[in-house]
């Protein structure tokens, strides 16, 4: 059996950063698990100098009281590759082809590690979140699409290209429901990825909109269907069914091969708590092993506004130093 870890605590201080297509976020964390957040800036997406400058300028606002080799711990979408450093299926142009960590060391004359923000999430909820020193910890991302990050007694796993736990790039196997004694079919869409009928069209809080879309011909937002769900109202009732049928049954499957102690959600529909908790025990019904307490609960550090991307970095920035 796989022992709990306790992450050692780690006083040198450490620049974490979370960036996205929209703003760079900066912070300090002096503790692991700890950050204290600085500021933001707009992400210049186009240009690699202008974001360089943008990360530089926050860097010289903010981290005057600091030695200047502190190093820079960055969580950030997209996957970084632990063979090449390089940035595949980012949303961000100017980082297309870029080893983000290794050039931005040389640009910045410090040290700088990146990992992917659904890692760095699945990280703060190992070190300091609702899953803090369980042996396995998956942390699945229930955000515009799917996605997840996988940390074994308080590692990263970074696997081949920087994938791993990627639960949501592979077809439902599934072709039709049956809901309330009617048969309907499961639409199989084209995905980013390539491939056909992924979970990530359908599993995340767009994919709950497409559903309700595919299933009562309405458009409605994520919000307003599990709102509705909750209040008992019937359409959007029929699209939670769905949903909670077609994410469990793949997530049973990452379950029986992974055998997590805590699968943590993170992204926007781990707000909608009373949501995870029907997945929970959805889910619960399927795994060889039967889960006596919750195993699907929302994180800590979920949502929009929740800083797990710097959490995770500040976890990072003192694996890798
Ligand atoms: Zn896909």
């Amino acid at each position: 059996m796989t022992k709990p870890f306790t992450a050692a605590p780690v006083d040198a201080a450490v620049f974490c950063a979370d960036i996205g297509g929209s703003f760079i976020k900066l912070g300090v964390s002096r503790r692991a698990g700890d950050v204290e957040e600085f500021g933001k800036v707009p992400t210049p997406t186009a240009s690699w100098a202008e974001f360089v400058a943008a990360v530089q300028g926050l860097l010289n606002e903010f981290g005057g009281d600091f030695s200047a080799d502190t190093p820079l711990a960055i969580s950030t979408a997209g996957l970084v590759s632990p063979q090449t450093g390089e940035l595949l299926a980012t949303n961000i142009p100017a980082f297309t082809g870029r080893a983000l960590a290794a050039d931005l060391s040389r640009e910045l004359q410090r040290p700088v590690t990146a990992a992917n923000d659904a890692d760095c999430f699945a990280l703060a909820e190992a070190y300091a979140g609702n899953a803090q020193h369980q042996p396995i910890v998956a942390g699945i991302i229930l955000g515009t699409g799917v996605g997840g990050g996988l940390v074994i007694n308080g590692q990263l796993v970074r696997g081949h290209g920087g994938v791993t736990g990627e639960w949501g790039h592979g077809a439902i196997t599934r072709t039709e429901l049956t809901l309330n004694g009617k048969v309907y079919p499961i639409p199989r869409l084209p995905c980013g990825c390539g491939q056909l009928g992924c979970l990530d069209i359908l599993g995340g809080a767009r994919g709950l909109e497409r559903l309700h879309q595919h299933l009562n011909q309405q458009d409605r937002t994520s919000q307003q269907i599990v709102d509705g769900w909750q209040n008992g109202q019937p359409d959007s009732a029929l699209t939670v069914s769905a949903w909670l049928q077609l994410v469990a049954e793949p997530l049973v499957l990452l379950v029986n091969i992974l055998g997590p102690s805590r699968v943590v959600v993170g992204g926007g529909l781990a707000n909608a708590t009373a949501l995870i908790a029907a997945l929970d025990a959805q889910v619960r019904i399927g795994p060889l092993h039967k889960y006596t307490e919750p195993l699907v609960i929302p994180g800590k550090f979920a949502g929009n506004g929740g800083n797990g991307g710097m959490i995770g970095a500040s976890v990072l920035g003192r694996l890798a130093v």
